[in-house]
């Protein structure tokens, strides 16, 4: 079985990388997104086990001892990790796996794999943005506050991805990343990977054409 690829999405909140990564997943076979652990509140309509693992800071402290984190950082004060073993079983099965993760994640990420894929998403403006948290409706105005603070020093991260998508218009934004998304599935070494028995096929012999 060949292996999947991962990818690695990050982009300041409320820049629309969930929204985008649900549609995503939806309109591509072979494409699933890891769910974080996260000691942050859930959010309303949020549901555990799908959105997130909502996890007590010692449950998630434990992890870490035990290395059971394929990465983890401190985003807005709290802890977001993604679990080793869950993205490793996607992988093996053959399936692309999405991370939604911050800088620091995607740092930690690319040391540990190489030919993984990381694609940045900037919002059209600043204002924008706090448009978009502000309608979000699931964020107090100080939490808010917070993530519009914290924008700009995620954003200055841009540069450590090999791709950017401005997610402006919607439809737009998608279509960019599902041509990233295949055109990752159809690389040489990808294509050699589960093309391998056609491949041989076609060159093992002379063609005989009357
Ligand atoms: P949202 O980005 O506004 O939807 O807010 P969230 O609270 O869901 O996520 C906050 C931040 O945590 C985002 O920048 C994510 O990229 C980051 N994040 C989420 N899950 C993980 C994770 O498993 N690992 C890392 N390193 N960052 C994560
Ligand atoms: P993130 O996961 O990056 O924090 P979300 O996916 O939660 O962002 O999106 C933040 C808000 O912006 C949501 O209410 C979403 O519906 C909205 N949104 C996302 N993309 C766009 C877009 N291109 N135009 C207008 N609104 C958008
Ligand atoms: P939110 O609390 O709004 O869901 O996410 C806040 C930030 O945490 C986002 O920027 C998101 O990318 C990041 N984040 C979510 N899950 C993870 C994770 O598993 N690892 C890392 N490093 N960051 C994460």
């Amino acid at each position: 079985m060949s292996q999947g690829t991962l990818f690695v999405v990050s982009a300041p909140s409320g820049a629309g990388k969930t929204s985008l990564v649900r549609e995503l997943i939806e309109s591509l076979d072979g494409l699933q997104v890891s769910v974080s652990h996260t000691t942050r509140a859930r959010r309303e309509g949020e549901v555990n086990g799908v959105n997130y693992h909502f996890t007590d800071v010692a449950g998630f402290e434990a992890m870490i001892q035990q290395g059971d984190f394929f990465e983890y950082a401190q985003v807005f004060d709290h802890y977001y990790g993604t679990s080793r073993q869950a993205v490793q079983v996607l992988l093996d099965a053959g399936q692309d796996v999405i991370l939604e993760i911050d800088w620091q994640g995607a740092r930690q990420v690319r040391e540990q794999v190489k030919n993984a894929v990381s694609i940045f998403i900037m919002p059209p403006s600043l204002h924008e943005l706090e448009n978009r948290l502000a309608s979000r409706g699931t964020d107090e105005h100080a939490v808010i506050a917070r993530r519009m603070r914290d924008a700009v020093s995620e954003m200055s991260h841009y540069d450590e991805y090999d791709y950017l998508v401005v997610n402006d218009d919607f439809t737009t934004a998608l279509e960019e990343l599902r041509s990233l998304v295949i055109s990752q599935r159809l690389t040489l070494a990808s294509m050699r990977d589960r093309h391998a028995p056609l491949l041989a096929a076609l060159l093992s012999q002379q063609a005989s054409v009357e």
